[in-house]
């Protein structure tokens, strides 16, 4: 059995603990014996980052430029061997996987860029003979802690910044996914990031990612996962005076009115709600639908998710991949239950036996549901959606906006009035017109209101905002 190990200092650190990685769509496949940290480890790696910070933080734009843009090249390059194994770690199918490399090539190589386009401002002063310049500075170590569902983009879209800035970075990955992290770190390695700069703590999340909250070695923390722990773990960096930026989840609506494209309405839902296996923070998983094309439209659903073909991610001509792992399909189904206790109607939503032992849910779409029922107010995170019917456009809006989240929301509408409308009036950070609530671009700003993200935006040129630190200088030029 192959075994990997942690990242601290520049070399490759064996762990008491290991931990087993299974594929999601075949339990008899081990993918490999994963390094279990510490919370001795976290110390280490603190030591090195900190050691590192000096010299990594006053190398030049260009030298952080080159390195980044290797790492682009290098994931972009290795593309079809990282996609096939980020899809038989975490179960999303090969099609999405390389998908998911790419973009997390392209995220390095735009950050490479935003090292050169780092400029700060020149101010006139209010006083005779004074210059006011406005420069930022790296601010120090950054503790990354990522979820399973993107295990490459998430990371590229926090440590590419992090580095691109001049910050060092302890990377946590999440337990499910530990290959894909070491791929992208030992990428980094190999492209010469200099020893301390960049630090991998495979291991659990009350262990390793508590240490990070807790140290006062780690000046700030990017998160992304669940609202529980988000909550937990924004507290306690406030309280510590950290950095804190969290990403956590979201009960995206998407509004069908009845002068929709059906056929592009239904297309943005199938893609919206069931693909990445619904396992996206921006699935659309409210569908809101007017009332006189209500019946139409969930038959129109129906029919297409009869067609998705559920199986092995490495199977070229799968649609749906298997859920991550036994936890999640028992709250998958966990709340399926209870959209049934509730009054709701489920299509879908059994079991699918496939040629080999995994997690493999159908689609399900839950119907004749009100915007109060659970199923309507948590996160479930898997492949299922419900359906909310309404009267008008007004009380589509009003339902969207009725939840905690408020990630992306997206509206299918002929009508620009609707749309201009609904842009202006929906309480998301996102908002999509005539395409699926999921699939955003690494150019612009990532997040949401709400529940849904705390502190400054991920990605684009505003991600700057969290990883560096403004300085006001004065000069008397007299
Ligand atoms: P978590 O929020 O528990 O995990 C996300 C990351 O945080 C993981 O790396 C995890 O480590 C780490 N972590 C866990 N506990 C702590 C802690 N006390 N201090 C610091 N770090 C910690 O999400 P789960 O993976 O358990 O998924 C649960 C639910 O969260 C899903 O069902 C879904 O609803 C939601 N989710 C939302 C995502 C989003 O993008 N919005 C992404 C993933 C999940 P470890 O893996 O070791 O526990």
């Amino acid at each position: 059995m192959n075994s990997y190990e942690n990242y601290i200092g520049g070399a490759w650190v064996p762990s008491e603990e290991v931990s087993r990685n299974v594929n999601p769509s075949d339990l008899a496949d081990v993918i490999g014996d994963y390094a279990q940290a510490s919370e001795r480890d976290v110390d280490r790696a603190v030591d090195a980052a900190r050691a590192a910070f000096p010299s990594w933080s006053m190398t030049t734009p260009q030298q952080r430029f080159d390195l980044l843009d290797r790492v682009g090249s290098d994931l972009i390059g290795r593309g079809v061997e990282l996609g096939r194994l980020l899809a038989r770690e975490e179960g999303k199918t090969l099609n999405e996987a390389l998908a998911e490399v790419r973009r997390a090539g392209q995220i390095f190589k735009f950050f490479a860029g935003e090292a050169l386009r780092s400029n700060g401002e020149i101010a006139p002063s209010i006083r005779e003979g004074i210059s006011v310049e406005v420069t930022r500075e790296p601010v120090g170590v950054f503790g990354i802690i990522t979820p399973w569902n993107f295990p490459v983009a998430i990371p590229a879209w926090k440590m590419a910044p992090a580095l691109a800035f001049g910050n060092c970075v302890i990377f946590k990955p999440a337990e499910q996914v530990p290959a894909s992290a070491w791929e992208l770190v030992s990428i980094l390695a190999e492209a010469g990031v200099p020893d301390g700069v960049v630090n991998l703590l495979m291991g659990q999340g009350n262990i390793v990612g508590e240490a990070m909250v807790e140290t006062p070695g780690i000046d700030g923390i990017s998160f992304t996962g669940s609202v529980s722990t988000g909550a937990r773990i924004g507290t306690r960096c406030v309280s510590r005076g950290k950095r804190v930026q969290l990403e956590m989840g979201g009960k995206n609506p998407m509004v069908v009115l009845d002068d929709a494209d059906l056929d592009v309405a239904a297309d943005a839902c199938i893609n919206g709600a069931f693909f990445s296996t619904g396992q996206r923070c921006t699935a659309s998983s409210r569908i809101i639908v007017v009332e006189n094309i209500h019946d139409l439209f969930v038959e129109q659903l129906v029919r297409r998710m009869k067609s998705l073909r559920v199986g092995s991610a490495l199977n070229e001509l799968t649609q749906v991949g298997p859920v991550v792992d036994a936890r999640q399909l028992e709250q998958d189904e966990r709340y399926l239950a209870i959209a049934k206790d509730e009054g709701a109607v489920v299509y879908g939503g059994e079991r699918v036996h496939c040629e080999t032992d995994g997690f493999f849910l159908a689609p399900a779409l839950v119907t004749n549901t009100t915007s109060r029922m659970r199923i309507n107010r948590k996160e479930v995170f898997g492949p299922i959606a419900s359906v909310i019917k309404v009267k008008n456009y007004d009380e589509a809006l009003a339902v969207a906006n009725d939840t905690e989240f408020g990630l992306s929301a997206g509206i299918c509408t002929a009508s620009l009035k609707y749309a201009a409308h609904f842009k202006r009036h929906v309480k998301a950070g996102m908002v999509m017109v005539n395409t699926a609530t999921a699939g955003v671009d690494y150019h612009v700003p990532f997040g949401g209101r709400k529940a849904s993200s705390f502190g400054p935006r991920e990605q684009g040129s505003y991600a700057r905002e969290f990883y560096t630190t403004v300085k006001t200088a004065y000069v008397n030029c007299g």
